[in-house]
């Protein structure tokens, strides 16, 4: 048998399926999807199967092909589907395959090539002499170099020599980073007339012994794990022990899934009464479900409108029908609240993936997937690439989010794969938002998707009333403050009323730059061409791109005056000005500096919840999802912080904000009131949140789009080439420009090369070649093929390239 594999080498060079010779006793093991170790060149790399041939005959030069060494798993992690499409997504994303096959599978899956040390049967006592490093390998017969590094420091310097002289070899070892949890769990082994018997004998004062097996009679056949013994009802290791030793118990080691919910009871939740308006989008939506045949729908829906619970009736029909959903969320709103509206619906029919899982956490919820042993999963981006074989719907929460595109290869968008799957499996998507991305809502107008409008809350609750400030105005009359007179005064009013209110702010310390106020100075990052961002905690100013840190300076290095200081402002300097305008007002702060640890999160979010603060203060993790009653207050401190990007999208970006962050007041009982603070109140996309109109604002920014020529109109592909040496990198780039320009179809346009708009990162400069166009289906090819080209200049360069189809960041 003869497998093609290919191998973890995510290089365009090796980018192709190689063969290999499957010994006979693994054959019964492989199958296409497998993942393999194989040697390739002097080392052990992890592979994955995309073919087999039973015919060896075939190929002509089989007895020169290597050995496959192993098969990992006993059941392919890969499902054909998903092969076929990793293999699309390398040719669509102009990615090595192999890093797709990567996205795909949990992190624990990518096996990692450790270097080992090796004893030869030259070894021997006598060879070993004084050495502990020698005794140790000539008894252990190999060890990772890592270890042997760290373990005998100073003999490590020898290894070379003994390798030469033909002791010791090296070799490479794929090492499977999988790790299963064992609970400790007891059963009893008694039946239930023995074990009343048994409670007898016991002594009195063997208390907890009793209970125990008390216990076990009133659930009979029942196994308790250790832990919960220990926290529900308080009983210790020790008389279980006892209790083992008598041969009444036995306590067993069992695998448990790794489950970061699992001492939660989620109360179940029974379905509203749908709205007629609910009735009415879901309709052609369940009809799509029962008829089992490809359909995509586009829920264009106010906050509020009740479209959550649109996706979850489709989610229950689906299961219903036997077939399996997938629901992507953007990883920002993957909140506890939706966990539990999902897990309240399905139970343990859910499976949870986000980034906050440990890697083991997130391979037991994969294995559940795997293993059929859950109908949903709920999770960001990457569990569009859940393995389910008999999947009826994906769902797709706020299909605008640009978290739905990964910036690292592969740069797929998960909207793009999970229309390619919802094809493949003659399943339904669906997609849903406030304000849907003007590509999608582009293509529903035309007849793409199914476009359903809720244009209303649910109950009736009205909008909130939206205030814009001009701060222009503000300065014209005196306040220098941060915040309007019109939010100061709602701020005080809440605080009276007791009731809550969110404060946004875009964006975490994107304008807390330094600046010298005598001479205009500012401090940039010495290695990339940004502005530092000042940090209060602890008074320095740091890169947001390499993590660069000085302490803030008391003097302009410049001119030397001492007005240097922090401009603009960040969630912190926010923070001090509300405690400083209203005395005792509780602030809960939320950004990257308060909550990254582990559960940070959530716990500001509940103490928040539980009314143990007046104000939640953040950047865009506060702008979405959130769903709290006592909320009536929505003020955005600076509206047009993302207005001024160097982004075509940056209008459009800034009406999904402010138009999320106004969905945050007055859900529930009490109206909300949303007050937006702006230097450019006449701007468009400003204007239209205000007035909650999408419709006119996507006129508009069609407009812009099209004498612009952006998408929707026409589509990109962003080319970006780094390196130390300006002179190399520009070179490259005209490389790579030259020989496109050559052969692009003439519709197409090439923009540059020129300097990147942030030129420099991490010593690196950038530059950038961007091409628009309309259709050009030969473009793919044209791009593999430039790359091809482009490596045999790049040899001894070493530029770095990076190909983004549909790219969202430009910078
Ligand atoms: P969206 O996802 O559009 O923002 P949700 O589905 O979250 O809207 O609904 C908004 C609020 O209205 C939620 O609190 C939800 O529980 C409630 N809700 C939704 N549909 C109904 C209904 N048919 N009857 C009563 N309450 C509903
Ligand atoms: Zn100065
Ligand atoms: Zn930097």
């Amino acid at each position: 048998m003869i497998a093609q594999i290919i191998v973890d080498v995510p290089v365009n060079r090796t980018n192709r399926p190689f063969d290999y010779r499957v010994p006979a006793w693994l054959c019964p093991l492989i199958q296409v999807g497998s993942r393999v170790v194989v040697p390739f060149g002097p080392r052990k790399l992890q592979g994955y199967v995309v073919g087999v041939s039973e015919n060896d005959a075939d190929f002509a030069d089989n007895h020169r092909l290597k050995d496959v060494e192993q098969v990992l798993d006993d059941t392919p992690p890969l499902t054909p589907e998903l092969l076929d499409m990793s293999e699309w997504m390398s040719k669509q994303y102009l990615c090595p395959w192999v890093t797709a096959v990567q996205a795909m599978l949990p992190a624990v899956l990518k096996g990692k090539a450790e270097k080992w040390l090796t004893a030869t049967d030259d070894l021997d006592e006598e060879t070993c002499g004084g050495s502990g490093l020698l005794w140790e390998l000539h008894r252990k017969r190999h060890l990772p170099l890592a270890e042997v590094e760290k373990q005998f420091p100073e003999e490590f310097l020898l290894v070379p020599g003994w390798i030469r002289s033909g002791l010791l070899a090296t070799e490479y070892q794929v090492k499977d980073r999988i790790t299963r949890k064992q609970q400790s769990f007891v059963r009893c082994l008694l039946g239930p007339a023995q074990l009343a018997e048994a409670a007898a004998s016991l002594p009195a004062r063997a208390e907890q012994m009793r209970r125990v097996l008390e216990l076990f009679s009133q659930h009979e056949g029942q196994s308790f794990s250790i832990q919960m013994l220990k926290d529900e009802w308080g009983i210790t290791r020790s008389p279980l022990k006892s209790l083992e030793a008598k041969g009444w118990l036995a306590i067993e080691q069992v695998e448990v899934y790794r489950d970061p919910y699992a001492n939660r009871r989620f109360a179940e939740k029974a379905k509203p009464v749908f709205t007629p308006m609910q009735e009415q989008v879901l309709s052609p939506i369940l009809q799509a479900i029962q008829s089992q045949s490809y359909a995509s729908f586009l829920v264009h829906g106010v906050t509020g409108s009740g479209k959550t619970e649109v996706y979850l009736e489709a989610i229950e029909q689906t299961l219903a029908k036997g077939q399996e959903a997938i629901f992507l969320v953007p990883e920002i709103s993957l909140t506890p609240q939706m966990v539990e509206r999902f897990k309240g619906r399905f139970g343990a029919d859910v499976a949870v993936l986000h980034s906050a899982l440990s890697q083991g956490e997130k391979f037991d919820e994969w294995r559940k997937i795997i293993r059929k042993q859950v109908k949903v999963v709920v999770g960001a981006r990457s569990a569009i690439f859940a393995p389910f074989q008999n999947i009826g719907l994906i769902v797709i929460d706020e299909e605008h989010e640009t978290s739905y595109k990964q910036e690292e290869t592969p740069r797929y968008h998960a909207r793009e794969v999970a229309l390619w799957r919802a094809k493949r499996n003659h399943a339904v998507l669906l997609m849903g938002s406030a304000t849907p991305a003007l590509e999608t809502y582009a293509l529903a107008t035309r007849g793409r998707y199914t476009l359903l409008e809720m244009p209303e809350r649910v109950g009736n609750r009205p909008m909130p009333s939206v205030h814009v400030v001009d701060m222009r105005e503000e300065l014209q009359s005196e306040n220098r403050s941060m915040f309007s007179r019109k939010l100061h005064e709602m701020i005080e009013d809440r605080l009276v009323k007791q009731e809550q209110m969110v404060i946004f702010l875009n964006r975490r310390g994107f304008s807390t730059f330094v600046m010298c106020r005598s001479c205009g100075y500012t401090m940039r990052c010495i290695h990339c061409d940004i502005s530092l961002t000042y940090h209060k905690t602890n008074h320095t100013a740091r890169c947001h791109y390499c993590g660069y840190t000085i302490a803030q300076p008391a003097h302009c290095p410049e001119c030397q005056s001492e007005h240097i200081r922090f401009f603009g402002t960040g969630t912190q300097k926010v923070e001090a000005e509300l405690a400083k305008l209203f005395p005792g007002i509780r602030v809960i702060r939320m950004d990257v500096d308060t909550t990254s640890r582990k559960g940070a999160h959530e716990e500001l979010l509940n103490k928040f919840r539980a009314g143990q603060g007046d104000v939640l203060l953040g950047t865009q993790m506060i702008a979405k999802g959130l769903d709290f009653p006592r909320v009536t207050l929505a003020g955005i401190i600076a509206a047009d912080t993302s207005l001024h990007l160097p982004d075509f999208r940056a209008a459009e970006k800034t009406f999904q904000l402010l138009t999320q962050v106004g969905g945050r007041a007055g859900r529930h009982e009490l109206e909300g009131d949303v007050v937006i603070q702006t230097y450019t109140p006449e701007h468009y996309s400003i204007v239209h949140a205000t007035r909650h109109d999408y419709p006119a604002f996507y006129q508009d920014e069609m407009l812009q789009r099209r004498r612009t020529g952006y998408p929707p109109y026409f589509r990109l592909v962003l080319i970006t080439f780094s390196h130390e040496d300006v002179p190399v990198v520009v070179r490259g780039a005209h490389t790579m420009a030259d020989y496109l320009r050559q052969r692009l179809a003439e519709t197409t346009i090439l923009l540059g090369p020129v300097a990147s708009p942030i030129a420099r990162v991490k010593d690196r400069f950038r530059f950038q070649i961007m091409l628009k166009y309309r259709d050009e289906p030969k473009l793919s090819a044209l791009l593999a093929q430039a790359t091809a080209a482009f490596e045999e200049w790049n040899k001894q360069q070493k530029v770095l390239m990076t190909i983004d189809v549909d790219p969202y960041v430009l910078l």
